[in-house]
């Protein structure tokens, strides 16, 4: 399988902006075709990418889905509506979503099976809150990924995307996890899911210089940046050392 490399635009970008991005991201990541690749804008955007990106190597999709197909939940969205515009990733339970609306591991796995009872890939975010050893991040992570994986049908759980993030590593004034720590993280994450074989993902402060010694890493499926990927050349420069 290709390398995947993805962005989330968090709470940035208005649709005007990201149809701009995307003039200037399409031309440059046209040609690289030893990855695949994702954005997720704001709910605002999607549409805005579906216009500009249909027929292009560039999927979309969103950062959120309410786990029900429709119903009374004022200002949430829907699968069906994420599928009506096209999508094809959902980014579900970020770190910033666990912190900022309490969501449980048992809530994201219900947006899990809504995402993939609607035919499109989640990608689950999962990350030790503070640094600490590796054998102790191994364990907390394995946790919070069994405590979502388990409530996932068995012969489902390899079309989850797994987006290792360390809570530590990620956002304005935090550094790249190191390569080795990502690596054993990976590994691990594998062991944990083992016979379902999903994508692992690497997310937190990714950028053109520290991509290439994580991308490198022997279980190391794709990358998920944030920060660095605003700048669409950057991302680009960034997909373009998946080989
Ligand atoms: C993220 O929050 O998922 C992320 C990868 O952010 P950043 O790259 O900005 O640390």
């Amino acid at each position: 399988m290709k390398p995947l490399i993805g962005t989330s635009f968090k709470m940035n970008l208005t649709s005007t902006e990201v149809r701009r991005y995307i003039e200037v991201l399409g031309p440059l990541v046209e040609p690289l075709t030893a990855c695949d690749m994702f954005i997720l804008p704001p709910f605002t955007a999607i549409w805005a990418a579906r216009e500009c990106l249909r027929g292009s190597r560039v999927a979309w999709g969103a950062q959120d889905v309410h786990h029900e197909a429709h119903g009374a939940h004022t200002g949430d969205v829907s699968a069906p509506m994420l599928v009506d515009l096209g999508c094809t990733f959902v980014e579900v339970g970020h770190s910033e979503r666990r912190r900022d609306h309490g969501e449980s591991d048992e809530a994201i796995a219900l947006k899990v099976n809504a995402v993939l009872e609607h035919g499109m890939t989640p990608i689950l975010c999962v990350g030790e809150p503070t640094r600490r050893r590796t054998t102790e991040a191994a364990d907390y992570v394995s946790r919070q990924l069994l405590s979502t994986m388990h409530r996932i049908p068995v012969q489902m759980r390899g079309q989850v995307v797994i987006a290792y993030e360390p809570v530590w590593a990620i956002g304005v004034g935090s550094a790249a996890a190191d390569p080795q720590h990502v690596e054993t993280m990976h590994a691990a994450i594998h062991g944990v899911l083992d016979g379902a074989n999903p994508r692992v993902i690497y997310g937190g402060s990714v950028d053109a210089t520290t991509a290439a010694p994580i991308l490198g890493q022997a279980h190391v499926d794709g990358l998920f940046v944030g920060r660095a990927a605003l700048d669409p050349v950057e991302f680009a420069a960034i997909a373009g050392i998946a080989r």
